[in-house]
This record gives C-alpha cells, sequence and structure tokens, in this order.
C-alpha cells in the first residue's frame, strides 16, 4: 500500500492485520484519485504521435492507472494539449476544458502548446495557459514519451500531496471557492 493507508499496530493477535487498513477519507480520496487520471487527450499536430504511443506496450501508461484515454471530457479529469493550438481551435479547446469536472489538470505538451514554438505567427495561440491554467509544462519539439510519462507523475505527486491544481489557483485568484478538500 501506500503512504496514504496505514497498517494497524504489530502487536493485533487476531490476524486482522493482514486484512484491514485503516486511514482517512481524504487520503483515500487523493490515492484513488492520483492513480485513477483519466486523460483527455488534445491531439492538434505531431506532439499527439509521442502522446500516442504512451499508451503502446513500450511505454504502458497503465502501469499508472491513467491509460484510459477517451473523448469525453465529463469524464476527464487531465486534459494533454500536445501540438500546436491555433486561434481557431482555442475557442472549441477552452469548451472542452470547460466540460471537464472540477478537480482538473493540464499538460501542455511541447514547446508549441507550451509557448507557440516556432509558429511565432498571427495565427497561432502563443501559449495555451492564455486560454486555461496549466499545471505542468514539457519543453522538447516534440518531447519524447518518457518526458510526457514524467509529467503525469509530477501531476500524480501534485495530487498526493495535496497541492492545489492551477484551475484551483486560478479560481481562487478570482475569489471563486475551489473544491471543498482544497479550501484552507
Ligand atoms: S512542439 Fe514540435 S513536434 Fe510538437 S507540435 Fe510543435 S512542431 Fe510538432
Amino acid at each position: 500500500m501506500n503512504d496514504a493507508v496505514t497498517r494497524p499496530a504489530p502487536d493485533d493477535e487476531t490476524g486482522l492485520r493482514h486484512l484491514i487498513f485503516t486511514s482517512r477519507i481524504g487520503d483515500l480520496i487523493q490515492w484513488s484519485r492520483r492513480n485513477s487520471l483519466w486523460p483527455m487527450p488534445l491531439g492538434l499536430a505531431c506532439c499527439a504521435i509521442e502522446m500516442m504511443a504512451v499508451v503502446a506496450p513500450r511505454y504502458d501508461l497503465a502501469r499508472f492507472g491513467a491509460e484510459a484515454m477517451r473523448f469525453t471530457p465529463r469524464q476527464c479529469d487531465l486534459m494533454i494539449v500536445a501540438g500546436t493550438l491555433t486561434k481557431k481551435m482555442a475557442g472549441p479547446a477552452r469548451k472542452v476544458y470547460d466540460q471537464m469536472p472540477n478537480p482538473k489538470w493540464v499538460i501542455a505538451m511541447g514547446a508549441c502548446a507550451s509557448s507557440g514554438g516556432m509558429y511565432g505567427t498571427y495565427s497561432t495561440v502563443q501559449g495555451c495557459d492564455s486560454v486555461f491554467p496549466v499545471d505542468v509544462y514539457i519543453p522538447g519539439c516534440p518531447p519524447r514519451p518518457e518526458a510526457l510519462l514524467h509529467g503525469i507523475l509530477r501531476i500524480q505527486r501534485q495530487i498526493a500531496a495535496g497541492e492545489p491544481s492551477a484551475a484551483e489557483r486560478a479560481e481562487r485568484a478570482r475569489g471563486v471557492t475551489g473544491s471543498p478538500e482544497h479550501a484552507a
């Protein structure tokens, strides 16, 4: 088990110590949340090919419980922006983000998603954090699948530590109350 769950005292003579674990409900929610991330793949350009690789057998995202990529924003909690976000696409991307329930996290995968990359043009968004809050930026053009895995593990550590997401920090800054477990 992990650090969030504690075993009974070792002097338990009943043998139940092998069957019963105790924890706090908040720790249990964090533990289950971090180990069942549900990605919303926003594959916009070449970085999406590297994103697809993380669910293939070589990188096997299933090891971390986050392989259920579905195009169903109302069930997703982790948006992965993989590729060049054009201004024409910014509106639909924001709509998908808004459809995702709280709490939610966002990864900007690659130079284009993080900063516009080499496309300093009139048609390209110069960083998707101008459209929605971003938790993790992954450098590279394209980043390797290992880099995306590292980003997902970074999100998992953030959840385990009880750190508020970028969305929650943005809502607090606007004076909107975040999810109850992160309300200070
Ligand atoms: S960062 Fe590079 S690989 Fe990724 S979408 Fe932009 S140009 Fe393509």
